[in-house]
C-alpha cells in the first residue's frame, strides 16, 4: 500500500499575466494529499499499532493521518480543543475514519494539547508532535525534489507555502540533495521565525516571505484571489495557497525573467470548515 506520487502531474497556467507551471500535488490522494501526502508518506513504513498527536480540530494533518491510521490498522488518539455544535468538514471526516478524539476545553493552548498528548503515550506508541518532523517528511519530500528535478528541471524559482515550517525545511535538504539549481521561495502562512528552523538543521535559509494576514482568519483579500485563481482553472484552499498566491502578487517584481513553479499544497476539503466560517462573518 502507497500513496501514487505518480498522480501529482505538472500543468501550465497564465496567473498575474505569468507563466506558472503547477505541481499539481492536490492529486495525489482524496484523502490524503498535498503537503500532508509528502510528510507523513514516511509513516506508511511504521510498525507501531497506536499514533497519538495533538492541535487544532480542524487540522489537515488530523485528518490525514486519521485516514492513513485507517488503512494502517493502527489506532489513533489525537488531542484537541472543544468546539461549537456538530462536528464537520475534517473533524466529521475523521471521526468517520474511526480517530479516537480527546477534547480539552475551550482555550487550551498548544502547550496544554501537546504535554497531555505525550501524558497519553507508552513505549510502543508513535507520538507525532504538530506539523510532524523534519525526519518523518524526507522521504515524500526526496521525492517531490527528485519529480521537480525531472518534469521542470533548469533552474527556477520554486513557490511552497508554510505553517509549522516542517514541510519547506525538508524540502530545501531535499533540493540540495536532488535539485540544487532550483531556488526555494518560502510563503509563511503562520510563522514569523521560520529562519531559525532551517538554522537548526545547519541550512542557509531560503528567501522566505511572509503573510500580511493573521494565521487562518477569514479575510476578504483571501476570498477574492481564491476566486481569481479559480478563474484561471485552479483551485486552492483559504488557508495556505490563496494566501500564498497574494503573497506572490505583491512580490512578483522580484521574479524577473525566472521561470516559476507552485507547488499546490492540497488540503481542498479543508475549505468545507473554512467556507462556513466566512458565511458567518
Ligand atoms: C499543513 C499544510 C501546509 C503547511 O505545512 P507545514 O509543513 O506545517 O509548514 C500547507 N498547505 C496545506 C494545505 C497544509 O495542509
Amino acid at each position: 500500500m502507497n500513496l501514487d506520487f505518480s498522480r501529482s502531474f505538472v500543468e501550465h497556467r497564465e496567473i498575474f499575466n505569468r507563466g506558472f507551471w503547477i505541481k499539481r500535488d492536490d492529486c495525489i490522494h482524496q484523502y490524503c494529499n498535498g503537503n500532508k501526502a509528502r510528510k507523513f508518506a514516511g509513516l506508511l513504513d511504521s510498525t507501531h499499532k497506536v499514533w497519538i498527536s495533538y492541535g487544532g480540530n480542524q487540522s489537515n494533518a488530523m485528518f490525514a493521518l486519521a485516514y492513513l491510521a485507517l488503512i494502517k490498522g493502527v489506532a489513533f488518539h489525537y488531542v484537541m480543543p472543544s468546539f461549537y455544535g456538530e462536528p464537520v468538514g475534517n473533524l466529521k471526516m475523521s471521526l468517520g475514519f474511526n480517530m479516537t478524539p480527546h477534547i480539552l476545553p475551550f482555550g487550551s493552548s498548544v502547550a496544554q494539547l501537546e504535554s497531555y498528548a505525550k501524558s497519553l503515550c507508552f513505549d510502543n506508541a508513535l507520538f507525532i508532535p504538530q506539523g510532524g518532523s523534519v525526519e518523518l517528511a524526507q522521504k515524500g519530500m526526496n521525492a517531490l525534489a527528485k519529480e521537480l528535478s525531472q518534469s521542470i528541471g533548469g533552474s527556477p524559482i520554486i513557490f511552497y507555502t508554510s505553517g509549522s515550517g516542517v514541510g519547506v525545511v525538508a524540502l530545501q535538504r531535499a533540493l540540495d540533495s536532488y535539485f540544487p539549481r532550483a531556488s526555494l521561495v518560502v510563503l509563511s502562512c503562520a510563522k514569523a521565525d521560520l529562519e531559525q528552523q532551517f538554522l537548526a538543521y545547519a541550512l542557509t535559509p531560503p528567501l522566505i516571505l511572509h503573510s500580511p494576514f493573521a494565521f487562518a482568519k477569514p479575510k476578504r483579500e483571501i476570498w477574492q484571489m481564491r476566486e481569481y485563481l479559480k478563474s484561471r482553472g485552479l483551485v486552492c484552499d483559504l488557508i495556505y495557497d490563496s494566501v500564498g498566491f497574494y503573497i506572490i502578487h505583491r512580490h512578483l517584481a522580484m521574479f524577473e525573467n525566472r521561470e516559476l513553479v507552485f507547488i499546490h499544497s492540497g488540503g481542498l476539503l479543508g475549505n468545507i470548515s473554512q467556507e462556513l466560517r466566512y458565511k458567518i462573518h
